[in-house]
């Protein structure tokens, strides 16, 4: 089960995790981008990480929220509308859920990434965040069937992120900046399907 101080551990090992990969991130968007992905997402985090200083928040959803509004205000680029979207929809479901457990994380879970999904149109192989975050989706889910808890089922999903992230190599980019190398962009990690697990492997650590 998680509560509101678990989220806000979330955030703030998400926050501290990529701050000090940032240049990781970044090494990683230089070929197949802009090379801005590392201070796009560590900008946003802080921000996100300094909100529990500033405000009491009452409620997992409250919190959420307000995160989600931060990225989409603080991170520039394409990853910062996806990431904001995905915890704007994260929250929703857990509306008036005080304990989040395996069952409501794992809905909030799924209509975060749909979220992703309805702003990016990505589809699965098309090297994105999508290709981490859908691999975790399938195996939370698959692990909260079989009666797992919350930290089994956020190992597992992390598991799969990193897996779904390292697949992402190979692949020949269909969307984003990456899209425009065309063949090119192949034998390279994507940037976000990295920073993606990383929040994934966060949440393992804390949320459990
Ligand atoms: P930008 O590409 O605008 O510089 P970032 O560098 O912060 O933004 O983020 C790049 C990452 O965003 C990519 O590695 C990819 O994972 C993700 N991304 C880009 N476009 C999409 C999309 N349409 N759907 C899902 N993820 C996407
Ligand atoms: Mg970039």
């Amino acid at each position: 089960m998680a509560d509101l101080n678990a989220f806000q551990a979330w955030i703030a090992d998400c926050s501290a995790t990529v701050t000090e990969q940032s240049d990781h991130l970044t090494d990683l968007d230089r070929p197949i981008g802009d090379a801005d992905h590392g201070s796009n997402v560590s900008r946003g985090l802080k921000a996100c990480a300094e909100l529990a200083q500033q405000q009491d928040f009452g409620s997992v959803d409250a919190y959420l929220k307000k995160v989600g509004m931060t990225l989409v205000s603080t991170v520039g680029g394409a990853s910062g509308p996806l990431y904001g979207t995905f915890f704007l929809r994260l929250a929703a479901p857990l509306a008036a859920t005080e304990d989040v457990g395996a069952r409501e994380f794992g809905q909030a879970l799924r209509a975060g990434v749909e979220g992703i999904v309805a702003r990016g149109k990505a589809e699965a192989g098309d090297k994105t965040m999508y290709d981490a975050f859908a691999p975790a989706l399938e195996a939370f889910d698959r692990s909260a069937a079989e009666g797992a808890g919350l930290a089994e089922c956020l190992q597992d999903a992390a598991r799969a992120a990193a897996e779904g992230r390292d697949a992402t190599e190979a692949m020949i980019a269909r969307k984003g900046r990456a899209s425009y190398l065309g063949e090119r962009s192949a034998g390279h990690l994507d940037p976000g399907a990295t920073s993606a697990t990383m929040l994934l492997e966060a949440a393992a650590r804390t949320l459990g």
